[in-house]
């Protein structure tokens, strides 16, 4: 039978093989809506099972277990958004051990929209996760200001989801180390604007100030066919004069740039 939960993929931000783990084979489930998703809309009658993804894991590690092919990372990520499944913390805790008996070294990466990452018992358990074995968690900030936040992420204003993002993100980054992932595109056509870039740059300013622990910041811009036709990709030179732009604002800061097929930064 085909893995309809573990799948290997060419990953442009892991810059090698990414395990990635699909909590949702049955549909996308997300909290965002954003209009650059890769995702499109399906549904299947697979079901996530806990059984089903040890001993799909286990055989994808071991087929890759002393290859010359290196695996870069297991990234919990697939059809949405990981913290909303009710067996993400099962699927991480069975994940580990697995990982533990083939690849102890590489990272766990949790990809999330950061909407439900500041519950104080999922951050207690990441807390444990991060003691056990190499983690990270790559957070979504797409933007400084409410208008390209709601633009970007396809929520209401009357969501407060934008606050609640800011809030997470200082709540579980004073804990636990994040990697920033900001999406930067063109929407209706338009790059981002100097405004928005240097309200960005503020906002992780504000969020260093506040201790949250910013490892690193990933700016990258679209890369596949997009839900949407309203957000396309920069262009290189538009990228690169948009990561000048922050980088100048960020001095030491670790920051990587992955253009529409490859990293230029
Ligand atoms: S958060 Fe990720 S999965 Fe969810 S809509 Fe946005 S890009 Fe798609």
């Amino acid at each position: 039978m085909d893995a309809q939960l573990v799948y290997p993929v060419y990953s442009r931000r892991s810059e090698g093989i990414s395990i990635g783990i699909d909590l949702f084979p049955d549909a996308k489930h997300c909290s965002f809506n954003c209009p650059y998703c890769e995702v499109h809309p399906f549904r299947h009658d697979h079901t996530f099972s806990l059984e089903q993804l040890t001993s799909e894991l286990d055989a994808i590690l071991s087929s890759y277990a002393g290859t010359r092919e290196p695996v870069k990372d297991i990234a919990f990520a697939g059809h949405g958004e990981p913290l909303l499944s009710p067996y993400f913390i099962d699927a991480v805790t069975r994940a580990i051990a697995i990982k533990i008996k083939h690849m102890p070294e590489i990272p766990i990466i949790l990809i999330t929209n950061t909407l439900q990452l500041g519950d104080n018992h999922l951050i207690n358990f990441l807390q444990t996760v991060r003691s056990q074995t190499p983690f990270s968690i790559w957070a979504k900030l797409d933007a400084g200001t409410p208008d390209q936040f709601y633009r970007m992420s396809g929520l209401k204003p009357e969501s407060n989801a934008f606050e609640t993002v800011k809030r997470n993100i200082i709540t579980a980054g004073k804990i636990l180390p994040l990697v920033i992932q900001t999406m930067l595109a063109r929407y209706q056509g338009f790059p981002p604007t100097d405004y928005e870039l240097t309200e960005y740059t503020k906002l992780i300013h504000s969020m260093l100030d506040s201790g949250v622990l910013i490892e690193r910041i990933d700016l990258y811009t679209i890369s596949r066919k997009p839900i949407t036709p309203v957000v396309s990709p920069l262009t290189d030179a538009e990228l690169i004069d948009a990561v000048h732009s922050i980088a100048n604002h960020l001095p030491g800061k670790a920051i990587r740039a992955f253009g529409k097929s490859t990293r230029i930064m």
